[in-house]
């Protein structure tokens, strides 16, 4: 491969985790270092975003550092509180469980809902009016070269320091550099939809644990919610075949009627749900974050969070690196991001596929069991104190960007 353009880095991805770490090296290193973020989807009328996420404050924290989160706050529904339940389909009351306000500080919610869509857009807004590189291709192969790394670009190839993979679950960087994944598919589907209600939802999160799995409410800005319903696979591609009439009847017998009548008001989609993590984040020349690096299940609600929390430790590591005068691409660099990121994705990873099999199943017996625990976690103000903490990423060695820091 020859190369006549250099630059310092590129990032293959433009989703949350690729166009958040061009706008974090941006600002800690300005123009002179050169990013190059290279995403097929800049261009193309790619399939919407149909999910919504929720963004925990210690991510809310890094966007309002990077200048992106005043564009979205309008759009951002604050969760106030949050109940879980733990029932049978067929149960005609569901007994809550489990409730927890909102708050990690007083007047701080421990995260918002906000639709992927308007804020990936605002990313790349914030990115074009950076004067960031943005280039509509695929990062389609690359080489070693000396001390360096050629990326193929489409026809182009560009010599940089180090590549990013910030490509998705399926990453072909990682697949390229030879980097297996740990870890299952969960044999079970997301279907995710927009609903309208009646009633005000009054920021109340939803958590409802049936047999098949997680049927989450997420409140939105006005009346209306962002649904993550799990069903086994089979399940959830049946259901979201459905006519309306019959689709409507299905939602309504999970959803019920506590918000008055209800009525879908987006498109449909299922997700295969699944738990990967990269064996390894780095590779010579080469780091892994968000999903190319982990899948988890979506039943905490932190992919998202956690591919965020990668970002803000390798921009940090590369910043401190570059300020040093340092090989930003050095064993030494990608070591310590490597460090500061891998046991805490595990420990995510075997959180959320723990909690998963504990509740997705029709055991009785499990059922009491994970009721009598969660009846006692609620009758603990520190332990949900705690959960709350964790929940909203303040907890831990938090990298600056989520402390609302700049580098
Ligand atoms: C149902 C569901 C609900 C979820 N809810 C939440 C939630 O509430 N909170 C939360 O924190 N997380 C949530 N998540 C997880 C979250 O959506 C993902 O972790 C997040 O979208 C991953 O972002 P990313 O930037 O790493 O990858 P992606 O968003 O997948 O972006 C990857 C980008 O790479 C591009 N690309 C692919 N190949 C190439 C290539 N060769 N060259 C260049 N570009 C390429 C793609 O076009 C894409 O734009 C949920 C996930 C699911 C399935």
């Amino acid at each position: 491969m020859s190369t006549t353009e250099k630059a310092d880095v590129v990032i293959a991805g433009g989703g949350f985790a690729g166009l958040a770490l061009a706008l974090a090296l941006r600002q800690g290193l300005g123009e002179s270092f050169r990013v190059v973020v290279a995403d097929p989807a800049f261009a193309a009328d790619a399939r919407p975003d149909l999910r919504a996420s929720a963004i925990a404050a210690a991510a809310r924290r890094m966007f309002e550092t990077l200048g992106v989160w005043d564009a979205v706050a309008d759009d951002a529904q604050p969760i106030l509180d949050m109940v879980v339940t733990d029932s049978k389909l067929e149960h005609a009351v569901r007994p809550v469980f489990l409730t927890f306000a909102g708050e990690v500080e007083p007047g701080q919610p421990f995260a918002h809902m906000i639709e992927n869509a308007p804020l990936n857009a605002a990313l790349a807004r914030q990115a074009r009016a950076q004067g960031i590189d943005l280039r509509a291709t695929a990062v389609t192969g690359f080489e070693h070269q000396g001390g360096r790394i050629a990326v193929s670009l489409g026809g182009d190839a560009v010599s940089v320091s180090l590549l990013v993979a910030a490509d998705g679950a399926r990453s072909g960087v990682r697949e390229q550099a030879g980097i297996a994944t740990h870890g299952w598919s969960y044999g079970q589907s997301a279907i995710v939809t927009t609903v309208a209600h009646e009633r005000p939802h009054n920021g109340r999160a939803e958590e409802h644990f049936l047999p098949a799995g997680p049927f989450a409410i997420l409140p939105l800005k006005g009346n209306r919610s962002s649904l993550v319903w799990t069903e086994a696979d089979a399940q959830a591609a049946r259901i979201i075949a459905l006519p309306d009439d019959e689709f409507h009847a299905e939602l309504e017998r999970r959803f019920g009627l506590h918000l008055g009548d209800i009525g879908v008001v987006g498109a449909k989609r299922a997700y295969p749900l699944g738990l990967f993590i990269a064996r390894s984040f780095v590779a010579d020349r080469i780091a892994l974050v968000g999903d190319a690096a982990h899948v988890i299940h979506p039943i905490a609600g932190q992919g998202l969070n956690m591919g965020l929390r990668d970002v803000a430790a390798l921009a940090e590591a590369i910043v401190d690196a570059a300020r040093l005068g340092l090989d930003i691409g050095g064993a030494d660099v990608l070591e310590r991001y490597q460090r500061w990121r891998r046991f805490d994705t595990m420990a995510m990873g075997v959180a959320t596929d723990g909690l998963n099999r504990l509740f997705s199943n029709e055991s009785d017996v499990l059922r009491l069991m994970r009721d009598v625990g969660l009846g006692l976690v609620d009758r603990m103000p520190a332990l949900k104190s705690f959960f709350i903490r964790e929940a909203a990423g303040v907890t831990g060695d938090v990298p600056k960007l989520l402390r609302g820091e700049a580098l």
